[in-house]
């Protein structure tokens, strides 16, 4: 693809940094801008150092970029939109990667200037962890990010955005935002509510501490806290922004799990046994195509320390530093380790 000249990310968490660590693995763009409404993450980005330029004000941020891709929680998107809408350079690709569709067609639409290619994106790539340090440039390799064209939409800045994806490692589906958002709703919405309740559940249980639960978790129980450990923000705006699909999906689970408590409570062994044997069928066809391995979503993270007290950064000696983007990448500032926040 043409290299760009200019990458605008907004919000400068895990999917947003990926984008710019990814971009500059394939020297996508000569110039890297990023902003944050964190000063605090603007500064620990400056520090990893995978933007070109940060700025504290979204317009200058965004200003002559040919595409500016919006990495904020969904529920930001309206106010960003019309803050930036006047500072959009004619002939720019505005878009996303908001884990809904629908309403983030709703809610950036209006404010879109008319010479402006508004084309929202979906990667599905991810990890329960959150911040700038926990980006890395191979998130997106090999997963899928699907484009949702608005109508009218410039079928070559499609394709230009469909080529930057596929630049980054992905591979690109083109859907609308309707459709994105109901199978979403059931590969990626539905289990993370059903997470956020079996951990929910389990830790009220007044019979079984707490301890016990983190002691003896077997591994079902270990994956079902993994994932429930994903960004509050993050998935509080998925559920507010997804509402009517989650609820037809979720429909539908509860009535298969009333078929699934009917099936034990008659010791209906064939069903169950039908049942699990299907399903095992689904997780062999997921790793048969590569949609599962073993780093997925279980990458080592990048370790962020602040700066010492006196303002210098931490000391050379201590430092193990390699700001390299690779999957093994970890900007380790300080020998010790501290995980990035899962919020
Ligand atoms: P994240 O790590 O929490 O990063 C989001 C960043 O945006 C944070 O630094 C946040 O700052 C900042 N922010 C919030 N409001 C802002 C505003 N008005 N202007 C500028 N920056 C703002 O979240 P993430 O996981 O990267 O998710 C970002 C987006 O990617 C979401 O829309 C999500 O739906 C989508 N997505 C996520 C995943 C995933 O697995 N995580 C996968 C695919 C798509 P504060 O922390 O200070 O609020």
């Amino acid at each position: 693809m043409d290299r760009l000249k200019k990458i605008a990310i907004i919000g400068l968490g895990l999917i947003g940094s990926s984008i710019a660590h990814a971009t500059r693995r394939g020297r996508l763009a000569a110039e890297i801008a990023g902003h944050d409404a964190s000063k605090d993450v603007v500064e620990r980005a400056r520090i990893l150092g995978f933007c070109d330029s940060l700025h504290d004000d979204v317009a200058t941020a965004v200003k002559n970029a040919d595409l500016v891709i919006l990495c904020t929680p969904v529920g930001a998107y309206k106010s960003v939109a019309r803050e930036i809408a006047p500072h959009l350079k004619a002939g720019a690709i505005l878009s996303d990667v908001g884990s809904v569709k629908g309403a983030v067609v709703r809610d950036i639409g209006p404010f879109v200037p008319q010479k402006v290619h508004f084309i929202p994106a979906h990667p599905i790539a991810g990890t329960e962890f959150s911040g700038p340090e926990a980006g890395f440039a191979s998130l997106f390799d090999g997963r899928w990010t699907i484009l949702t064209p608005v109508k009218g939409s410039d079928p070559e800045a499609v394709q230009r955005l469909k080529t930057f994806w596929q630049a980054l490692g992905s591979q690109v589906d083109v859907m609308n935002a309707g459709h994105h958002d109901l199978v979403l709703a059931i590969v990626s919405h539905l289990p993370h509510l059903i997470a956020y309740n079996i951990v929910g559940t389990a830790h009220d249980l007044e019979k079984v501490t707490q301890g016990e639960v983190i002691k003896y978790s077997a591994s079902g129980f270990r994956d079902f806290t993994r994932i429930a450990a994903s960004d509050p923000t993050m998935w509080r705006d998925v559920f507010l922004n997804n509402r009517d699909a989650v609820l037809e999906v979720l429909g539908r689970f509860n009535e298969d799990l009333s078929q699934l408590q009917r099936a034990v409570r008659n010791g209906d062994g064939k069903t169950l046994f039908d049942w699990f044997t299907r399903t095992r069928a689904v997780r062999r066809a997921i790793v048969e195509i590569g949609q599962d391995t073993p780093s997925f979503g279980r990458l080592p993270f990048q370790v962020y320390v602040p700066p010492k007290k006196d303002g210098k950064k931490p000391g050379k000696k201590k430092s193990t530093a390699r700001k390299k983007s690779s999957p093994q990448t970890r900007v380790k500032i300080r020998a010790k380790t501290k995980r990035p926040r899962a919020k």
